[in-house]
């Protein structure tokens, strides 16, 4: 049997179904799948069978294989240690938050784990964070270095004992420990280190705080003064923090919780969710400047339980321990060198972080969930392939929010994102997972898929491996991406609209129209290119600049704006410019225009608040654009647009609505493309992918255009639309390339 069944209680349910049934026999892990004999009554094996796809809560079962062997007159049933050597596909469980058995043990004072930071059983607790190798197994995790006491052994052997097999178990007696350290790492004289990190916490403090993927900086999310320090000491001038708060009635008080979102939120997974933030609601402005998005979670481990318990209705700022895009810190000599000069004190415990896991961050879109960012209780997840990988082949992804992916068989295995890789720090961080990965599921690539882009650390790193290459284009990788992420394999139009990926003529493109399927695409249409000035994603108004001279207007509120200085140096750069088709770069330059943001900190920011600003205008009438035919494809001109855009900025219209009427704008010259497609084609099947797509109004307005118009549009539920996502769309066209 296949399928994600180790480390979820499966064996143990098995055990129970068995038993039940009065069947003999064993179940134990053997080579990545679980291994079942069974004896019995011809009805009551087939009643076994039957009853297997009904497991543990976070069991999978995506196989059952069965053979008749002779009958060996067994009595009894027993779970087996594990065997064999992992060579298939083996699926392993994400971590997952406490269940409800464990939070009533954690809040019941006559309870042994009462206040017991660590306690978990078999349907929640760690996993994939503290696993180091395989089969799963107490003495391959970081729990092997705390011996079970007698009372926890009794439940671990104990097939009827919640507990029964749960690895990572543990209790006050035999458990890790919970300390507080000074910015310097010595302990801090205190009895209590919840009650400790509390008080401190409150007191306006900022702390570094041991999650399950790693550290968090945590601070009073409704005090300023704390945020702007926090703020200041990551350097990061603009990202918004998440929050964490204690319940949904909490999370509901600070935003606008629909009801896809509650189920997010409460999730096992416990994602950071994207939320419409409630105005006045007491969180510090500094938590996320100029956005109207709240990014919340609930608790995901007992230790923030306990934490809340204490701090009653504070909400906290729970913001990656990092700095700037670099990987979490989850080693306790790292966090104390790295995070200890931004912070008052630490809370620390001795139980080791093997893998480093971030918080996976989810918004709603057209009532669907999209992952923003595919980490803690997501990855590596399996992802069915819609075209089996006959050969084991590793995609190394693209640049940005680099991700790799392993596929095998009909699965894919896709990392967490490991950062952009423009240091030496993240590539090593992004080297360290792919190792663990290959070494954790028996990986060895027979081929390796990377992006066209001769420069990326990636496509060095996939020529350097001496294996078969296959370069993908990044827009085609994108929509395979978004193909594989709905189980589509026939022939698509796909809508790519993200900051850049190098096309095959050699120019950057970003805003696209593109035919095909996972074996072959041809650019059927695409924004109208104009020069992107060197900066200019870092200074959107170079792009606004670069959009004016295209549409032959001037601006004079906006260059009103600029500093002289800024032009000059401007039509210098512009003289040698690429051409791009950019759709990142064309929101960059209307929200520049709108006057939203002249300098960003991050590529999206501009995007992001223009679309903060269009969610708070109401319905409006779209800027016109005009789609022209040519020999080499639909031309999206997005000229008319910029000249209103211009004209209103001047006039003083409010960027509220500037910004509204280019959305809406955007998605009606977009479904005309798609029309102008499906006449030429025949094709009425839209996927929508790029990172452009984290955007919900453009999404929502696009998705309602073409569901009306009779298309059947996809966009992306199990990976992000964005650069996050590139490696499945990889994984798929290798997949595709080695059909026969
Ligand atoms: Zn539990
Ligand atoms: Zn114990
Ligand atoms: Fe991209």
């Amino acid at each position: 049997m296949l399928g994600l069944v180790q480390g979820v209680g499966f064996r143990p349910f098995v055990h129970r179904l068995a038993s039940t049934l009065r069947l003999a026999g064993f179940v134990r892990n053997h080579d990545g799948c679980v291994n079942i004999e069974v004896e019995g009554a011809a009805a009551d094996v087939e009643a076994f069978v039957e009853a297997l796809g009904n497991g543990p809560a976070l069991a999978r079962v995506l196989q059952v294989l069965q053979t008749e062997i002779p009958v060996l007159g067994e009595t009894g049933f027993v779970i087996l240690p594990s065997t064999g050597v992992p060579a298939g596909p083996i699926l392993l469980p994400p971590d997952i938050a406490p269940c409800e058995a464990c939070l009533a043990e954690l809040f019941d004072p006559g309870d042994r784990r009462h206040r017991h930071p660590f306690l978990n059983c078999t349907d929640c607790g760690p996993r994939f964070t503290v696993v180091r190798a395989l089969p799963y197994d107490r003495a391959t995790t970081t729990m092997d270095r705390f011996p079970m006491c007698a009372a926890c052994q009794r439940e671990y052997d104990d097939p009827g004992d919640r507990r029964f097999h749960a690895q990572p178990t543990a209790c006050p007696a035999c458990g890790p420990q919970l300390r507080g350290v000074d910015p310097g790492g010595a302990p801090v004289p205190v009895a209590d280190a919840l009650a400790w990190a509390a008080r401190t916490l409150k007191a306006g403090q900022v702390l570094a705080i041991k999650g399950v993927g790693g550290y968090h900086l945590a601070c009073d999310a409704r005090n300023q003064a704390a945020v702007a320090r926090l703020r200041q000491g990551k350097q990061r001038d603009a990202k918004p923090f998440a929050v964490m708060v204690a319940d949904l009635t909490m999370a509901e008080r600070l935003a606008e919780v629909g009801p896809e979102a509650r189920e997010l939120l409460a999730s096992p997974i416990r994602p950071i969710v994207l939320l419409p933030a409630r105005d006045g609601m007491g969180l510090a402005p500094d938590v996320a400047p100029g956005l109207d998005l709240a990014g919340l979670m609930l608790p995901s481990s007992p230790l923030h339980h306990l934490l809340f318990r204490e701090l009653e209705n504070v909400p906290l700022v729970m913001t990656s321990g990092n700095m700037s895009d670099a990987p979490m810190v989850h080693l306790d000599d790292e966090a104390v060198t790295k995070l200890g000069p931004l912070v008052d004190g630490l809370l620390i415990h001795d139980r080791e972080i093997h893998v480093p896991l971030d918080d996976s961050v989810v918004r709603v879109i057209a009532k669907k969930p999209v992952p923003v960012r595919r980490a803690r209780g997501l990855a590596p997840g399996p992802i069915a392939l819609p075209v089996p990988c006959r050969r084991p082949t590793l995609a190394v992804g693209g640049h940005l929010k680099a991700t790799f992916a392993l596929g095998r068989d009909a699965h894919a295995l896709l990392s967490s994102p490991l950062g952009d890789l423009d240091g030496l720090e993240t590539w090593q961080a992004y080297e360290r997972a792919l190792a663990h990965h290959e070494q954790l599921f028996g990986f060895t690539a027979d081929q390796v898929v990377h992006d066209l882009h001769p420069d990326y650390a990636t496509t060095r790193y996939a020529r350097a491996s001496g294996k078969p290459c296959l370069a993908v284009q990044h827009h085609h990788a994108h929509m395979a991406s978004c193909m594989a992420d709905n189980g589509l394999n026939e022939p698509v139009i796909g809508v790519v609209f993200d900051g850049a990926g190098l096309g095959p003529d050699g120019t950057f493109w970003g805003g696209e129209f593109l035919v095909g399927d996972c074996r072959s695409f041809r650019r059927a249409g695409h924004l109208r290119t104009v020069p992107m000035p060197g900066g200019a994603v870092r200074e959107p108004w170079r792009m606004a600049l670069a959009h004016l001279a295209d549409a032959g207007v001037g601006c004079k509120a906006f260059e009103g704006r600029l500093p002289g200085e800024d032009r000059r140096r401007l039509a210098i750069a512009s003289a040698r410019a690429p051409l791009t088709s950019s759709a990142g770069r064309l929101f960059d330059a209307v929200a520049a225009l709108a006057g939203v943001c002249g300098r960003v900190s991050f590529e999206a920011q501009a995007a992001m608040a223009l679309e903060a600003l269009a969610t708070r205008a109401g319905e409006c009438t779209p800027y016109p654009t005009t789609v022209e035919g040519g020999p080499e494809g639909i031309t999206l001109d997005t000229r008319p647009c910029i000249r209103q855009v211009a004209s209103e900025v001047d006039r003083d219209l409010p960027p509220e609505a500037i910004a509204a009427r280019f959305h809406a704008g955007l998605a009606a010259g977009i479904s005309q493309v798609c029309a102008h497609l499906r006449a030429s084609t025949g094709l009425s099947t839209v996927v929508l992918s790029g990172g452009v797509f984290l955007n919900a109004i453009l999404t929502e307005q696009l998705v309602g255009h073409l569901s009306a118009e009779g298309f059947r549009v996809y966009w992306h539920h199990q990976v992000p639309p964005g650069d996050g996502g590139l490696a499945l769309g990889q994984l798929a066209i290798a997949a595709a390339g080695q059909e026969a």
